[in-house]
């Protein structure tokens, strides 16, 4: 099917499988069943304009990190009452877009942005419901560089201040505070990590009801971690058993903002042989993708299970890389594979979240294409960039 795919629409080639989005999407939801929930997808794990729409059909919501991700969701009829913006550096024009468009909260996370957001929306004359990253310094126990829930991460408030940004909200003409918010890394594999920072975030709402300060939504950020290489991943009833014992007796809407476990399994990367080459005793096997297409292995150095189609036997260790001048540019490393040859076909798994949106036109390479599996039907999502698309905004600029 891969090998259709491949001759079909050429390679590099992405290739999601809506019905795996929809089954996890599903699994989310059955897991918090017990109360009412609200799924924002984070929109930044997989940007493609008909995920989102497979994904609001589904009745996601979506978190967004930017007011170009707020308008996708918008233009795809997301709801604006399921659309959240976070991020840790929002300029002006976007907290106006966003406060015009009427979106259901902007997530603070630091107390100067929330002087930003009053003045704005006092320019606006209306009231912008707000939510705060509260940072509860707990180590989630990932990557450090997808580590964002400790003091040492530039993400969200302490508790301390983040209560007295709650009670300067509620004093405000201009702010209501709604949300209560934390996001303490991605990839997370164990569940320790989330109920401690439910328990921080719960007291926290505990102690601001006391002040009269009412919190709707509880958002547990994203973060959930899957199988790359045979980890075991969290078990997701247990993961919100962890959420629900600390909000016993709290009025709250359990919003959650996953990407990658919607995304990241339901997405292969293809990508075919170019040549083998030996350097001395070391093998290399080059492909037509490269790090400017998916670029998790140089950037985190992260794993992706790669599969050589139709090729057996005569196994050894390679690194597999691509064609770009960057000795990061590589997909494996010291990888066992079967000898290939010229054409044949690497399926590099697990490459649904942060891959083609981290990809980039680098050594003027094409953003590669797109493609739906549906029902066993393929679709074309994104066409592959062409060299007038590469060149357009400094064309006309000679
Ligand atoms: C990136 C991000 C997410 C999604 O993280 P995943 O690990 O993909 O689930 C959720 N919330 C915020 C604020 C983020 O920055």
């Amino acid at each position: 099917m891969y090998k259709d795919l491949a001759n079909k629409y050429g390679t590099p080639l992405y290739v999601y499988d809506f019905n795996h989005i929809e089954k996890q999407f599903i699994k989310l939801k059955e897991a918090f069943k017990a109360r009412k929930s609200l799924v924002c997808y984070a929109v930044k794990a997989n940007s493609n304009l008909s995920v989102l729409k497979h994904l609001k059909d589904l009745g996601a919501g979506c978190d967004c990190v930017s007011i170009g991700e707020v308008k996708r969701a918008l233009h795809v009829g997301v709801a604006r009452y399921k659309i959240i913006f976070s991020g840790v550096g929002k300029r002006d024009d976007e907290i106006r877009e966003a406060l015009k468009e009427d979106i259901l909260m902007i997530n603070l996370e630091s107390e100067e942005e929330m002087g930003r957001v009053e003045l704005i929306a006092k320019e606006l004359g209306i009231k912008a419901r707000i939510s705060i990253r509260v940072n509860p310094n707990i180590d989630a126990k990932t990557h450090p560089y997808i580590s964002t829930g400790l003091h040492d991460n530039k993400f969200g408030v302490d508790v301390d201040n983040a209560k007295r940004m709650y009670i300067k909200a509620k004093n405000s003409e201009n702010l209501i505070p709604v949300g209560i918010h934390f996001h303490i890394g991605s990839q997370i594999t164990e569940l320790e990590p989330f109920r401690e920072a439910a328990k921080v975030v719960s007291d926290l709402v505990r102690n601001l009801q006391s002040l009269k300060i009412d919190i709707k939504f509880f958002d547990v950020g994203g973060g959930v971690g899957i199988d790359y290489e045979g980890e075991e991943t969290i078990n997701l009833y247990d993961y919100s058993q962890a959420i629900f014992e600390n909000l016993t007796g709290l009025d709250v809407t359990l919003t959650c903002e996953p990407g990658r476990f919607l995304v990241g399994n339901s997405g292969v990367f293809l990508t075919k042989v170019l040549y083998e080459k030996n350097n001395g005793k070391k093998r290399f096997v080059i492909v037509d993708g490269a790090m400017n297409d998916l670029g998790r292995p140089s950037l985190y150095g992260a794993y992706h299970d790669i599969e050589v189609i139709g090729s057996e036997g005569n196994e050894s260790k390679t690194d597999v890389v691509g064609p770009v001048c960057e000795s990061t540019d590589f997909f494996a490393k010291d990888r066992v594979l079967p000898l290939t040859k010229h054409d044949d076909l690497l399926v590099i798994k697990s490459a649904g979240a942060y891959c083609f949106t981290m990809s980039s036109n680098y050594n003027t390479r094409a953003r590669v294409a797109e493609v739906a599996l549906i029902d066993g039907k393929d679709k074309l999502i994104r066409e592959r960039d062409n060299f007038e698309d590469m060149i357009k905004n400094e064309a006309k600029c000679i």
